[in-house]
């Protein structure tokens, strides 16, 4: 009856509901503050005050009619000018207005640009371990994800592998740094490098291939680490941003795509991401959030906060003998897990501690440990992981 897409999709949800229900479960037993969620990557600061201001200020100021009417499907011009101005002064590009489309956060942007570039049976490429989500949005417009297998050694993408998952169908490789899930943040050089196994794949093939940078993260980055500009690197870069995680704005749904000038026919590339913007349905991107946006462009989270957080997670479990990857940004910690991920997720639930699973990201064999929790979930959960530990270890 309904679309056996969809019925695929509907009967593989039970392990994330099941998850999130395990979390209610817990909570009613124990009480919430004895449930130790690194499950979700919800931010827990709340927007930052400028963002409020912001709302209530255009609510004042505005003409409400232009506040909440419909616009251009790519956005209100002078927000992409914006949004243009200041990539252009804090990474020395070229944009203006029209290399900007307003988007219905990351996960819209990225669909935009899927559904503008993908014929059926194209093939989009990802670096395992990677956001699950990459593969229901190519198969929206039927592609096909190609994944490359993990490097293990520090979780950087592999340039050598891509070249061997390059084909005359690859259309896209999805480059996601500050990556979700494993915290690290690409080096120039890999970037570089991956640059230039794309060019050799264009000559060899003759075919157009484009680089999706998927940013969500790019605002989360500690220690001073550069998170490097893909569009400097690679002429066919598409970027993907998103204020959900910098602004603490999930539920807004708000973020933007740039779309170089540089990029093989830019114009219709960005006339059709505008057209594929109102065709998904999502005619523009939320009207009010793109006044807001525009005006915190200089605002950020409390990325300090996520460091303690993310030194104090690391540092404890270390301790307990654990081995994670030092994360350079976002807020996830990737640990190898002791046993089969999936046995140490559910030995965790024992201990109120929920995690999620290397297998739902395409590399088994570690866990993903959200720490956009309070610090004090943190410092109260590690004496749960010291049972843990002393569980799974004894097992190994
Ligand atoms: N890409 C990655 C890697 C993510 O982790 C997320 C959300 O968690 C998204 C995209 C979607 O972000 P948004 O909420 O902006 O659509």
């Amino acid at each position: 009856m309904i679309s056996e897409k969809m019925l695929a999709l509907a009967r593989g949800n039970s392990a994330i509901r099941a998850m999130f229900e395990e979390g209610n479960r817990l909570a009613a037993l124990h009480g919430r503050e004895n449930v130790y969620d690194f499950s979700l990557g919800n931010p827990n600061f709340p927007a930052p005050a400028a963002v409020g201001r912001a709302i209530r200020g255009v609510l004042d100021r505005e003409d409400s009619l232009l506040v909440h009417g419909y616009m251009n499907n790519a956005g209100y011009a002078d927000v992409r000018g914006a949004v243009a101005d200041s990539l252009n002064a804090r990474f020395g590009t070229a944009f203006d207005a029209d290399n900007i489309i307003m988007s219905v956060g990351a996960a819209g942007g990225l669909n935009v640009v899927l559904k503008t570039l993908l014929n059926p049976g194209d093939e989009v490429i990802a670096f395992a371990p990677y956001f699950v989500e990459y593969g229901n949005y190519v198969a929206n417009y039927d592609g096909k994800l190609v994944v490359v297998p993990p490097n293990t050694e520090d979780f950087m993408p592999d340039p050598q592998r891509l070249e061997t998952a390059l084909s005359p169908r690859t259309k896209a490789v999805i480059l996601n740094s500050p990556n979700n899930p494993t915290g690290v943040v690409y080096t120039a050089e890999t970037i570089a490098r991956i640059a230039e196994v794309l060019e050799a794949g264009r000559r060899a093939y003759g075919t157009e291939i484009f680089i999706l940078s998927d940013e969500p993260y790019r605002e989360l980055a500690y220690d001073g680490v550069e998170v490097p500009y893909v569009t400097k690197f690679y002429n066919n870069t598409i970027i993907c941003y998103s204020w959900s995680k910098s602004l603490s704005l999930p539920g807004e749904r708000i973020g933007y795509i740039v779309i170089p000038r540089a990029v093989h026919e830019y114009e219709i590339v960005y006339e059709a991401a505008c057209i594929a913007t109102r065709v998904l349905g999502f005619v523009n991107a939320p009207s009010l959030m793109q006044r807001v946006a525009a005006e915190c462009l200089g605002a950020r989270t409390d990325v300090e906060a996520y460091d303690r957080n993310r030194r104090l997670l690391y540092e404890g479990l270390r301790a307990l003998g654990f081995s994670c990857v030092f994360p350079q940004g976002a807020f996830y910690l990737w640990m190898k897990s002791p046993v089969p991920d999936v046995d140490f997720a559910e030995a965790a639930k024992r201990y109120n501690i929920l995690v999620v699973p290397g297998a739902s990201f395409g590399c088994p064999g570690y866990v993903r440990l959200a720490y956009c929790v309070s610090e004090d979930t943190i410092r109260r959960s590690l004496p749960a992981f010291e049972k843990l530990a002393a569980a799974c270890f004894a097992r190994a």
